[in-house]
Order: C-alpha cells, then structure tokens, then sequence
C-alpha cells in the first residue's frame, strides 16, 4: 500500500514531515508523499525520513490553481517526482509563496476595516517555520474570541465571499502542468469532485487537461465511497490517465484521516506509482 497525499507542518498539517514518515512505517506503506501546498520546504526531511524508515518518499506538492469562474469550487493539482533545484517550478512556487504573503497582509488589513485587530506576528508564530495561511489566521481569531472555532472563523471571515477574503496569485492548470512537465514530474487532479461541477462540466473540463498533458486523477481519495472511487475511475479511463489515491491527512486539522488508510478502508495499491512513474517526461 501506499500513499501519494499528505500533508506536514510545512503547510497546513500539524506533524512535522518526519512525524508523517513515521506514521506510514507504522502503518505499513511502502510508498509516501507529502504533498504540501504550494511549497517544496518539506521534501529534504520527508526524504532523509525515510531513508532511515525505509519508506520510499516520493518528492511532491500540492499547487492551487486558478479556474474559469463556472467552476464555483476549487482546483488542486498533485505534483509528483518534482525536486527543489530542478527545473523551472522550484523558482515559480518562491514567487506564489510572495504572493500569498501580500495576500495575509491584506487580509489582516480587510479584518482591520472590519474592527478586529490581529498582528501578523502572532500569525506567523502559529505557522512557525511553515507557510502562513488562513488556517493560521483562523487560529489567531479564536484565540482572540473572534471566532468561536477555526470553521467558525472561515464561516465569518475567511472563506470565499466573507468579508476578509482576499484572492491570491495563482497558476492556470495549463501553466502548471506545463511547469511540472518541465521539472520532471507528472500532474495529478488531486479530490476531483473540489471542482464543484456538475457531471459533464466536470467530464469537458478533465478532457481539456488531459489534451493538456495532464497525467492521472485522484480517483482513490481518502474521503470517497467505494462508489465514488469507480466513478472517478472510470473518467480516468475515458481519458487515458491514470489514477492516484491517497488519505489527504493533515493530522489534527482533519479529523478522522489516518496515512495510508484514510477512514479505514483505503487501499492503494503499489502499482499505482509505478504506472505513475511510467508517465515521467
Ligand atoms: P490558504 O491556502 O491560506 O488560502 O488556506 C487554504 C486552507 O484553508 C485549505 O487548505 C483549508 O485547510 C482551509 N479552508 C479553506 N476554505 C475553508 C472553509 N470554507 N472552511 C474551512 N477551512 C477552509
Ligand atoms: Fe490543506
Ligand atoms: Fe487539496
Ligand atoms: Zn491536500
């Protein structure tokens, strides 16, 4: 078994990459990714990890991307095989990460014009050496009495159409497939479903990826029914891609998701990677 999404205290997880390492030993996986967001700051101890676990830790990371405005949802690629140093995507995440960081800066602004002071300091401090997003800055409002939980916190303020949110630069699926393509790697839509569109939307957009060089979807997804899963297949197949599956841990921030197993029944088996490899430019 393996799994090919999660997430560490570089992002938005709450164990450090090492914990999670550890965590797929104990749980028996063969193959890990930790696939933080928009960043590669994990990959050096993810890999060191697990050398001493010998657990293969496969280099990756999980990019938002921008969409057409019919999709109300969101849009995450999977990036795998991708290395700091290694072609062009390295250089564009530091770019993303600067946006992201004006981004909180306006967003403590807009909160600012809402009543509610919160120091940026005191958000960094909770993502301490990671990247700092609203999850962070959700923590800092309930510790404040802003809000009464971290959902709380996005339900009034953070989320998409509350009054602090702030869009962030972010890569078109075609520029970061090609991005990826030119690094290495291969590209994953990681939760299809994220897209919020209805079925033959969803069907016109993932053949438009796929024309794009998009490689695999997450039909294994941690949070899918059984029935789900074959849907998410079956697209796949349509479309010539292949699959990837994983649990989207993400520690305490997900409740319920353990590595590897997910709820409990997920299964991914090995071959997955090593389709996966076969896609390598
Ligand atoms: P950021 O990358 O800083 O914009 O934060 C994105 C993270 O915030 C996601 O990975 C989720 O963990 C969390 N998030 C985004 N939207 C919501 C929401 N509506 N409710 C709860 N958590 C959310
Ligand atoms: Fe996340
Ligand atoms: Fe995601
Ligand atoms: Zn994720």
């Amino acid at each position: 078994m393996i799994d090919l999404h999660t997430h560490s205290t570089v992002s938005d997880g709450t164990d450090p990459p090492e914990a999670v390492v550890a965590l797929a030993a104990d749980a028996g996986c063969h193959a890990l990714s930790i696939t933080d967001h928009d960043t590669l700051e994990h990959v050096a101890a993810a890999v060191r990890a697990g050398a001493e676990h010998g657990v293969r830790v496969v280099p990756g990371c999980e990019l938002s991307c921008e969409v057409a405005a019919y999709a109300p949802g969101t849009m995450h690629l999977l990036v795998y095989f991708v290395e700091p140093d290694v072609g062009p995507l390295p250089e564009v995440l530091s770019e993303l990460q600067e946006g992201r960081d004006r981004r909180n800066e306006r967003i403590v602004a807009a909160l600012h014009d809402q009543g509610i002071d919160i120091d940026l300091g005191a958000v960094r401090a909770v993502a301490g050496d990671g990247t700092v997003g609203r999850p962070h800055i959700a923590r800092v409002l309930v510790d404040g009495g802003h809000a009464t939980s971290i959902q709380d916190a996005f339900d009034r303020w953070l989320a998409k159409g509350r009054p602090a949110y702030q869009e962030r630069e972010r890569l078109t699926p075609e520029r970061a497939i090609e991005l990826a393509h030119a690094s290495g790697a291969v590209t994953s839509l990681a939760h299809p479903d994220s897209l919020g569109l209805d079925p033959d939307a969803g069907e016109k957009l993932v053949a438009e990826w796929a024309e794009d060089g998009l490689d695999a979807l997450e039909a294994d997804y941690g949070r899918y029914t059984p029935e789900e899963r074959a849907h998410w297949r079956e697209m796949a197949r349509r479309h010539g891609l292949e699959i990837t599956g994983g649990s989207d841990y993400h520690g305490e921030h997900k409740p319920g998701l353990s590595v590897c197993v997910g709820t409990g029944d997920l299964a991914v088996p090995d071959e997955v990677l090593d389709r996966l490899e076969a896609r390598r430019p």
